[in-house]
C-alpha cells in the first residue's frame, strides 16, 4: 500500500510506542491521512481494533479505509437508531426491550456501509423476526474492527453490553479534543417544556396533580442566565411521588412496544434527572434544571486499561492538560505530525489581527457590537467564498448579528446541517456560530473534499465563562491535584475552540484562508505561538 511521507515516517514509531504500553497522542490535521494511519498501526500490535468516534457521521469514513484493507468491520450504532419501531430522538432507556416479540438476535455479516446496511437489517429484521440492534452486537466477535461512538467505550453500562475484552483490542479514538466534554453524556435536564411534553402523554390525574406542581415550582425557580448557576434549593419530588412517576413510565414503555410505536417518554426525563442527583451538583443554566458530573475523569479511566490506545485530533490538549485535567495517569507520548516530520501536511492560511475591538466583559457597549458589525460586512465583501464567524456567546452573536443585513445563518440551539447546506447553496454567506458549539465542530462544507470556507472571522475571545460550574470543577481538580488549575481550564478550551473554527476552513493540502482575529487580547505571544500566527497583519476599520 502507497503511504505518505508522514505515513511511513511514524508507522514504526508509534507502533514501537503502542508496544511499549504508551498511550500515543496524535496531533494530525484534518485530511492528513491519520485514520488509515492509526488503524494500520493498531493492526501491528492487535488482532482487533475499536474505533471510536463522536457521532455516527463519522462512521462513513473509517468505512472508506476499512474497505481498501483486507479486513472485516462491523458498528454499533444505540437502539435509538437500530430499533425498527422507534421514530423521532428517542432514549434508549425508555425502550422496552423484554417486552418486544422480536427480542433476539440473527448471525449477521456487515457487508456494506453503515448507512445502508442498517436500513436493509431494519427492514430485514421485521419481516424475519429478529433485531437488529442485537444482531448487530453478536456480529462483534468474528469483527477485526468494529466502529462505536463515544458512549459505548466512555459509559461503563454500555461498554459491558458489548460483552468484549477490551485488552484484545487496539482502540483509536479520534477527535479526541472532545474528552474533556464526556460529561455531557452523562447531562440530566429539567424544565418546563419536558414536564408540558410528559403531560400531554399522561391520563393518570394523580401523575397529572404532580406535574402541575413541579411546574409551578420551576417556573418560580429557575434562572434563564447562558451561565451555570448552582441551586442548593430546587425543585424535589417525594420518595411516594417518584414511585408513581416510575409506575406510569413503565406502563408508558411497556405499551410503546406492544404498539410497535416508540417515540421518546418525557416522564422518563424527569424519573431520570432525579435519579441521577446522588453523583452531581444541580444547576440552573438557560431556563433548565441540570445536573452533571463536574469533570470526565471517571469515565477517562477506562484510558488507563492495559491495552493500547490512540488518541487522534487536529487540536490535541497539551499533555499537562490531559495528565491534570482529565486524569490520564499511563505513560503517554505526545506526537504533532508536522513537528515531526518539520513541514505542513495540509493546507494553510494567514492571519489578520484587529486590535481596537474586544469582547472583554468591562467593555462590551453597543458602540463595540457596531465596531464589529463593520468588521465582519468589510470582510464579507472581501471573501471570495463562505465566512465562518465565530462568537464566544449566544448573546454577543445575537448582538452582533443583528447589525447584520447580507446573507447570513445564524446557528440556534436546534440548528441542523442540513439547513446550513440548503442556505450556502443561495450565494456566498455568512455562517455564524458560537464556540464549542455545533457549527463549528461539526460544519462540513467542502466540494470535491476543498473547502467553500474562505475566511474565519473570530469574534471574540471565546473564554469559558467563570460561573459556578468551572469554579467548583476547579475545586474538585485542585482537591485532587493539590493546584489551582483555573487558568488552564478556561485558556485551553479557548485555544483549542479558536483553532477547531479555523480547521472548518482547511479541510485538504490546497485549502489556504483567511483568518480574522478580532480581540486585542489576541495581540501577544501566547495566541500568536499557539495558532502559528506569528506575523498577523494588523487590519482597521
Ligand atoms: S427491535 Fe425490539 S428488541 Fe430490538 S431494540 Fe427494538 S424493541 Fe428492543
Amino acid at each position: 500500500m502507497d503511504l505518505r511521507y508522514w505515513q511511513s515516517f511514524l508507522k514504526d514509531k508509534v507502533t514501537e510506542y503502542l508496544k511499549n504500553g504508551f498511550l500515543v497522542s496524535l496531533q494530525a490535521p484534518t485530511g492528513s491521512g491519520k485514520t488509515l494511519f492509526s488503524i494500520l498501526v493498531s493492526f501491528q500490535v492487535k488482532p482487533k481494533v475499536l474505533y471510536v468516534v463522536r457521532t455516527h457521521n463519522e462512521f462513513y469514513p473509517v468505512y472508506r479505509e476499512i474497505r481498501k484493507l483486507n479486513k472485516t468491520y462491523s458498528f454499533i450504532i444505540g437502539k435509538s437508531s437500530a430499533c425498527p419501531f422507534v421514530s423521532g430522538d428517542v432514549d434508549p432507556e425508555d425502550i422496552k426491550c423484554s417486552s418486544c416479540e422480536i427480542y433476539n438476535s440473527a448471525k449477521i455479516t456487515v457487508d456494506e456501509s453503515p448507512f445502508a446496511f442498517i436500513k436493509k437489517i431494519k427492514k430485514d429484521g421485521v419481516e424475519k423476526g429478529y433485531c437488529p440492534y442485537y444482531s448487530l452486537l453478536g456480529s462483534i466477535e468474528d469483527s477485526d474492527l468494529v466502529l462505536i461512538t463515544y458512549p459505548y467505550l466512555f459509559l461503563p453500562y454500555l461498554r459491558e453490553s458489548l460483552d468484549i475484552n477490551i485488552e484484545d483490542f487496539a482502540v483509536i479514538i479520534d477527535e479526541a479534543h472532545n474528552l474533556d466534554y464526556l460529561n455531557d453524556l452523562q447531562e440530566r435536564k429539567l424544565n418546563q417544556n419536558i414536564i408540558q411534553l410528559a403531560k400531554n402523554k399522561v391520563k393518570n390525574s394523580e401523575v397529572i396533580k404532580i406535574l402541575d406542581k413541579l411546574e409551578v415550582e420551576i417556573r418560580k425557580s429557575v434562572f434563564s442566565d447562558d451561565k451555570y448557576i448552582l441551586m442548593d434549593n430546587y425543585p424535589k419530588l417525594t420518595e411516594d411521588e417518584l414511585d408513581i412517576l416510575k409506575d406510569e413510565y413503565e406502563l408508558e414503555r411497556e405499551e410503546a412496544v406492544k404498539q410497535k410505536k416508540i417515540s421518546r417518554i418525557y416522564l422518563g426525563n424527569i424519573l431520570k434527572f432525579y435519579t441521577s442527583l446522588s453523583e452531581a451538583k444541580v444547576f440552573s443554566y438557560k431556563g433548565s434544571l441540570v445536573s452533571k458530573p463536574l469533570t470526565s475523569r471517571d469515565m477517562l479511566s477506562i484510558l488507563n486499561a492495559n491495552t493500547s490506545f490512540i488518541l487522534m485530533s487536529g487540536t490535541l490538549p497539551p499533555i499537562e492538560y490531559m495528565k491534570k485535567i482529565m486524569g490520564i495517569e499511563r505513560r503517554m507520548i505526545y506526537i504533532d505530525v508536522e513537528k515531526e516530520v518539520k513541514s505542513k501536511i495540509t493546507g494553510n492560511y494567514t492571519c489578520m489581527i484587529a486590535t481596537d475591538v474586544t469582547s472583554s466583559y468591562s467593555l462590551r457597549t453597543t458602540e463595540m457590537w457596531k465596531k464589529y458589525a463593520s468588521y465582519i460586512l468589510k470582510i464579507y465583501h472581501l471573501a471570495e467564498k463562505h465566512i465562518l464567524a465565530v462568537f464566544p456567546s449566544y448573546m454577543i452573536m445575537e448582538k452582533i448579528m443583528n447589525l447584520i443585513e447580507v446573507r447570513k445563518f445564524v446557528e440556534k440551539d436546534k440548528t441542523n446541517i442540513e439547513e446550513i447546506m440548503e442556505k450556502t447553496k443561495q450565494g456566498k454567506t455568512i455562517i455564524a456560530g458560537v464556540a464549542r458549539g455545533k457549527l463549528t465542530e461539526g460544519v462540513e462544507l467542502t466540494m470535491e473534499g476543498k473547502s467553500l470556507i474562505s475566511d474565519v472571522i473570530l469574534a471574540g475571545i471565546p473564554y469559558p465563562s467563570v460561573d459556578d460550574f468551572l469554579k467548583l470543577k476547579a475545586e474538585q481538580i485542585r482537591k485532587i491535584t493539590g493546584e489551582n488549575l483555573i487558568d488552564l481550564l478556561i485558556s485551553v478550551p479557548a485555544y483549542i475552540s479558536v483553532k477547531q473554527a479555523i480547521g472548518r476552513a482547511i479541510r485538504s493540502p490546497e485549502d489556504k484562508a483567511n483568518v480574522w482575529l478580532l480581540d486585542k487580547r489576541f495581540d501577544n505571544i501566547m495566541w500568536k505561538t499557539k495558532l502559528r500566527c506569528y506575523n498577523p497583519r494588523k487590519v482597521k476599520l
